[in-house]
């Protein structure tokens, strides 16, 4: 039987998407269609029964979808988002707690050292404790080339993809138990850069270095952790980069499948590192990219 969920050219819209502008960072409400993040279609099996998560960015996007299914799954589940995105963060926090699951949402900005450190405590003492850490906030903007990089926008990005993704994880390390997983947000920008984001894939190729090397070190201890590498995938952080009405027309048209991904496409990778169906896996980079290599 071939239907449109079953053939993966056709299990989500396939044409590029609108002209449209927003501010960093980006909200779900404004971004135009509305992402999937598998609200009406995942399915959990208990795969992440009692365990107990915090995802960075979990209020939209990927971060969202990885919410909703790891609730589904059995997982009590923290949000770490910036104050502007309360609504979103509201959204997905009524999505875990209609799960049967607690949720709980983390206001603040990663780029602050004591908030960063702080969202690991907080979790622990709402959640009793902390199995799965997703380190998925990011930020990323267009630069029309390399000559106009902006200082201020460039430490952004550092700031928040590794200098905040560094802190929480060093927060969080020396309390996790044996079966703990991280899971790091990358792209595969890590490994097919494009000159327009080069700050971002920068930062995106140092979280590859960072994920093979604390695998290494977290190995003996019983802790695993892994890498996503997202490829075109419709968020509010595409809308808010900063592309004309022409990148986004064309946004992810130019992988094998032929059109972008949505955040309820990344799901099953996130469930997959954060389980035990995982147990023999660390250090790896789980690519999903609508068939780009990496
Ligand atoms: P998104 O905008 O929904 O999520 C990014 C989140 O990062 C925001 O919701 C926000 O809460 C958080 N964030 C950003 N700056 C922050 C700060 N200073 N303090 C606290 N939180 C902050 O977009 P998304 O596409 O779901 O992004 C999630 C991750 O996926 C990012 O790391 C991004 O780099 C990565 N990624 C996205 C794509 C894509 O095409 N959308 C592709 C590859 C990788
Ligand atoms: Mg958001």
């Amino acid at each position: 039987m071939t239907d449109s969920t079953t053939d993966p050219r056709h299990a989500h819209r396939e044409e590029g998407f609108p002209a449209q502008q927003q501010d960093q960072p980006g909200l779900t409400g404004l971004t135009l269609p509305t992402p999937d993040h598998g609200e009406a279609s995942y399915v959990g099996h208990g795969r992440l029964d009692g365990r107990r998560a915090l995802i960075t960015g979990g209020d939209s996007g990927i971060g969202r979808a990885a919410a909703i299914a790891f609730a589904r799954e059995g997982a009590d589940v923290a949000i770490a988002h910036l104050p502007e995105e309360q609504a979103d963060a509201d959204d997905t926090v009524r999505l875990i707690r209609d799960a049967g699951r607690t949720g709980v949402s983390l206001a603040g900005d990663l780029r602050n050292d004591e908030f960063a450190a702080a969202i690991v405590s907080h979790t622990r003492e709402a959640l009793g404790g902390l199995d799965v850490l997703v380190l998925n906030a990011g930020y990323q903007h267009d630069i029309d080339g390399f000559e106009s990089i902006d200082p201020d926008r460039m430490r952004r990005v550092f700031e928040t993809n590794l200098e905040g993704m560094l802190l929480t994880a060093r927060a969080a390390f020396p309390d996790l138990e044996p079966g703990a997983s991280i899971i790091v947000t990358s792209s595969v920008q890590a490994y097919n850069p494009s000159p327009g984001l080069i700050d971002y894939a920068m930062t995106k190729a140092a979280q590859v270095a960072f994920v093979q090397a604390l695998a290494e070190e977290a190995g003996p201890r019983g802790i695993r952790v892994n890498a996503v590498a997202p490829g075109p995938i419709w968020t509010p952080l595409i809308p808010a980069t900063g592309w004309d009405e022409e990148r986004l027309a064309t946004f992810g048209q130019d992988t094998p499948l032929g059109r972008a991904g949505q955040p309820a496409e990344l799901a099953g990778a996130y469930v997959y590192l954060a389980s035990a169906e995982s147990s023999y896996t660390s250090g790896i980079v789980l690519p999903v990219t609508g068939g780009k290599h990496l």
